[in-house]
């Protein structure tokens, strides 16, 4: 690439306009300083949109926020949308043995159907001693969870608590939620997830969407869309970044885009100094899922059973391809739209196998798996919109946590001019992208103020 390309400066570049960036770039502005964002897509938002169907607000990727989320709650709070938070119905349900058990957040003891009376007992007790190793640690930012990150969750699990409490509860909530099996995860989610319910945290959603955050997050910022950056290269105390129609150089390049993109911006040009906790995030794996929304017709009624619940859960033990069903009409409960309005997840197995099949195909395949809970659903679907997600969510297999820490605590002594952000580099839900991109812009602002006051920043790739 010639120098003669170079068409821009910015003091500090961000690719991708999903969470992670923009809440970069809204702490640097927040700092008074400017960033570029670079965006492939038409849209911000990247796994946290919203469509509109029939009258119904879909949430495309990300579902729920909760009131444990401290830096989206914040955002929401400065950007004045606090008022479109709204507290989900507090009843759910897992399936066992194909009867879905209704959970209320605020009767614990519900469970005892769901698990029956010794796994409950165990599971109560490791809840004891658990409440007091997690109680400082921040539910935003999972490099704090390192002394947990030791062993799989279910090597874990089926030994110190019950394997129907890793089949009935960590294995539906680790499936359902991020598509991934307690065999690959690490004890350290497990525990991180045990503490949104020991915190006794509440599901929240948002009244026209969760996308109406980024959305409202890029207003006023120097965004470009539909501007894919094809490589990211170091030059003389610089990074060049380049897309079809220029290349921008920097100080400092947030690359917050999920990590296999990550890597292939990356690895060709920077390979050589990377180091190894670099090179291992990179190669987070991801999960899949295809999230499929259907709307009903107006005089569609919810089961008896399933009346008042946001969401079913449904373990392996019973699963055939769908792993949690949202309600929306009981999550987002503004919602007064005709008809009831189903976010149907497909597992990350059958998202694998379905990824190819033609739309109409996945929603008919999506509703008949259901039909076990909901009979009249695949006659009384009337529009549909279905979402593919290849990489839905990073996986956090053992040494995640751990590898976390010593990127941060490297990147902390000497400021790297290229910082990861994005949900691989923290907790894997929204509120850890925004963490990463939080940490990631603190730490350029840091050395930003440096370079103004004239003392030697740092700059090693
Ligand atoms: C089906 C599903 C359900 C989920 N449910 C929840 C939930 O209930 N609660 C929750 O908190 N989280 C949930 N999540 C996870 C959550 O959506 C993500 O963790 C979060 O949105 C990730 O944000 P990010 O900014 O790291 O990445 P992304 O949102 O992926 O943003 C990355 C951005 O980079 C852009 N990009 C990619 N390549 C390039 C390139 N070459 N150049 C420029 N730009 C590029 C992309 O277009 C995108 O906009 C869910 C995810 C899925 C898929």
């Amino acid at each position: 690439m010639s120098m003669s390309n170079i068409t821009s400066n910015a003091p500090v570049v961000i690719i991708g306009a999903g969470i992670a960036g923009l809440t970069a770039a809204y702490c640097l502005k927040q700092k008074g300083i400017s960033a570029i964002i670079i965006e492939a897509a038409d849209r911000v938002g990247g796994r946290m949109t919203s469509d509109t169907i029939g009258g119904h607000v879909v949430d495309r990727g990300a579902q729920f926020l909760s009131t444990e989320y401290r830096i989206i709650i914040d955002m929401l709070r400065d950007l004045g949308l606090s008022q479109q938070l709204c507290e989900t119905s507090q009843c759910s349900a897992i399936v066992r043995v194909g009867q879905p058990r209704r959970l209320r957040a605020s009767r614990p003891l519900d469970a005892l159907n769901l698990f029956g009376f010794y796994p409950m007992l165990k599971l109560a007790w490791n809840t004891l001693l658990l409440s007091r190793k997690q109680k400082d640690l921040s539910l935003s930012d999972y490099s704090q969870w390192m002394e947990f990150d030791t062993e799989s969750t279910s090597t874990w699990s089926n030994r110190e608590i019950d394997p129907p409490i890793t089949e009935y509860l960590f294995e539906p909530m680790l499936q359902g939620f991020y598509f991934q099996t307690p065999e690959e995860t690490s004890k350290a989610m497990a525990v991180a997830l045990s503490a949104f319910g020991i915190r006794r945290a509440k599901t929240l959603s948002l009244r026209y969407g969760l996308g109406n955050l980024p959305e409202t997050l890029a207003q006023g910022m120097n965004l470009k869309l539909d501007t894919p950056v094809h490589a990211i290269e170091c030059l003389d105390g610089k990074v060049l970044v380049h897309t079809a129609s220029e290349t921008l150089t920097a100080h400092h390049v947030i690359v917050a885009v999920p990590a296999p993109v990550a890597k292939n911006l990356i690895v060709q040009r920077l390979e050589k100094r990377m180091d190894e906790e670099m090179q291992a995030l990179l190669a987070t794996p991801y999960s899949a899922s295809i999230n499929i929304a259907c709307v009903t017709d107006k005089d569609f009624a919810l089961p008896s059973n399933l009346k008042n619940i946001y969401g079913l859960l449904i373990p392996r033990k019973d699963r055939t391809a769908v792993s949690a069903v949202g309600i929306e009409n009981n999550k987002n409960r503004g919602d007064d739209a005709a008809g009831h309005l189903f976010n149907i997840m497909l597992s990350h197995r059958a998202a694998l196998e379905q990824m190819q099949a033609a739309d109409n195909a996945i929603v008919a395949f999506a509703a008949q798996s259901v039909s076990d809970y909901f009979p009249t659903l695949p006659t009384r679907i009337k529009q549909s919109r279905v979402y593919r997600w290849p990489a839905a969510e990073p996986l956090s297999p053992v040494g995640r946590a751990a590898t976390l820490r010593s990127y941060r605590q490297r990147s902390t002594q000497q400021v790297p001019s290229v910082l990861l952000a994005g949900d691989y580099m923290s907790m894997p839900f929204t509120e850890g992208a925004a963490e990463s991109g939080y940490w990631a812009a603190s730490l350029v602002a840091k050395t930003t103020n440096q370079r103004l006051q004239g003392m030697p920043a740092s700059g090693h790739p």
